[in-house]
């Protein structure tokens, strides 16, 4: 593709006269003023975009590795915004907080932070790994995407 700079395009279109459109092309178009059509803009538009994608790689041209790479990227990107856009920090009140893949209600003065050690209410997992009581473990997210029951942190023992 980088050659195109260097090479003169013309339009090519045929015109009243029956010959070939002699206008120069520059960039991504596909045809001249006159002569294209809207979907030769979008296919321009497009060829740009696939172009500045593959400048941003360091490549002309995609691998299907690096496809790929770009989809799961552009996935990553979309799951971000989607969790932020569902996230909700509280409930009835009650900021909401997750501890590692759980999330916990906190009803304090003070709002708790990521990194705080609290103090949890003992659950299946906790029983079978400590034993029966409450066990401490640490914030690691303000909000949760989760909808349904949500256990309290019973206190917070330190801040971050
Ligand atoms: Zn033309």
């Amino acid at each position: 593709m980088s050659d195109q700079v260097s090479d003169i395009r013309t339009c090519g279109r045929p015109t009243k006269s029956g010959k070939p459109c002699r206008v120069r092309l520059y960039g991504f178009d596909v045809a001249c003023g006159v002569h294209a059509t809207e979907h030769d803009r979008e296919l321009a538009q497009a060829y740009g975009r696939g172009h500045n994608e593959g400048l941003r790689l360091g490549k002309e041209k995609w691998s299907g590795e690096q496809r790929i790479e770009w989809l799961e990227q552009r996935v990553k990107e979309l799951e971000a915004l989607l969790d932020e856009a569902s996230r909700v920090y509280e409930v009835d009140g009650d900021q909401v907080v997750e501890v590692g893949k759980y999330a916990y209600r906190w009803r304090g003065s003070m709002p708790l932070e990521v990194g705080d050690r609290v103090l949890l209410p003992e659950n299946w997992l906790s029983r079978m790994k400590d034993g029966p009581g409450a066990y401490q473990d640490v914030v690691t997210k303000l909000g949760s995407t989760y909808r349904g029951e949500m256990s309290r942190i019973l206190s917070r023992v330190s801040k971050q």
